[in-house]
């Protein structure tokens, strides 16, 4: 049978122990430099694909917890942006609307550029734009894979590259964060090269995060389930179109039957998560992808 002493009769019975400190037989205390700066300082974020949708709601949660906001799209949702850039400047925040292509490298520069310049230095960056497809894999095109992947994969590198080169020469760390999906753990039937893009944005997220580290910037992503957005409404359509259901059953299906929670998904059940993701209490995170699905797929 083990011996029990209390701590207190031990540290006093051995006279090497009682000449240190009580302290130092705890580990180091972290000492948390973070990469966000305190509230009462200036902080920043870009959003892209945030005229609407999921985008959106990060953008106002963002500028809730007290941020300036870059909204981003592509020039056909300017009016969106300008529309959110309103509710932002609403809030008592500095907001602007810089319209780019993620998948254009140079335009992505553009929009990093013009946020240090509007806002001062970048302190988040979520890289959110992304597009779906329905289609069956044996009638893909290269044209359609192509896309895809231009826009979820190099569209997230091109903001996560940017962004952290824009942190590096800053100095003092930030935080990168992406959507993923939870088709990034598990595919969708007909949404497979989406599924397949989502799966490269978890590989991009655990590889920058490696050698984000050594720079104070962590890089996490985000993985919706079942959210009824505009997105979500064309994944309806296109699986009703192929499995003969009409529009709107789909999703209610879907949302009965995989979802342990029993609702469909809204924007703000994923900017939340997102808000903690871009905060201080995530520090110690890097490299994760988060689902908020309401209980579809279990990591
Ligand atoms: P959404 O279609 O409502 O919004 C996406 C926005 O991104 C649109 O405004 C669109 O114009 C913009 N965008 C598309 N291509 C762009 C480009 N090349 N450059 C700049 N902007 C571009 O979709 P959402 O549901 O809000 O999805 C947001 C993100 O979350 C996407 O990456 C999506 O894949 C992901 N996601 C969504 C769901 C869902 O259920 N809705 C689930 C999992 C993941």
């Amino acid at each position: 049978m083990a011996l029990r002493l209390p701590g207190r009769a031990l540290w006093q019975a051995s006279p090497r122990l009682a000449t240190l400190s009580r302290v130092s037989t705890q580990a180091p205390r972290w000492t948390r430099s973070y990469a966000i700066p305190p509230l009462e300082e200036n902080r920043t974020a870009i959003v892209t694909g945030s005229s609407r949708g999921i985008g959106k709601a990060i953008a106002l949660r963002l500028a809730n917890d007290g941020y300036d906001i870059c909204i981003n799209d592509v020039e056909a949702n300017k009016s969106g942006c300008d529309e959110v850039v309103k509710e932002i400047e609403g809030l008592g925040r500095k907001a602007f609307a810089y319209t780019a292509d993620v998948s254009n490298l140079n335009e992505v520069q553009g929009l990093v550029q013009a946020s240090v310049s509007e806002l001062g230095p970048l302190n988040t960056m979520i890289a959110n734009a992304g597009i779906s497809q329905v289609k069956a894999l044996l009638d893909l095109t290269e044209q359609d894979l192509k896309r895809m992947f231009e826009v979820n994969v190099f569209g997230l590198y091109n903001c996560y590259s940017t962004a952290a080169k824009q942190m590096i020469s800053q100095g003092g760390g930030g935080k990168i964060l992406g959507a993923a999906s939870i088709v990034a753990f598990k595919p969708f039937p007909l949404l497979s090269h989406y599924s397949a893009s989502k799966f490269a944005v978890r590989g991009l997220t655990q590889a920058f995060a490696m050698e984000m580290a050594t720079h104070k910037i962590t890089v996490n992503a985000y993985a919706p389930g079942i959210v009824g957005t505009a997105m979500w409404d064309q994944i309806d359509e296109g699986l009703g179109e192929l499995k003969g259901v009409k529009k709107g059953d789909t999703i209610k299906k879907y949302s009965e039957d995989l979802i342990a929670l029993g609702r469909t998904s809204v924007p703000e059940d994923v900017s939340s998560t997102v808000s903690f993701l871009a905060s201080k209490d995530s520090d110690y995170m890097t490299g994760q992808t988060i689902v908020i699905d309401g209980g579809i797929v279990f990591t």
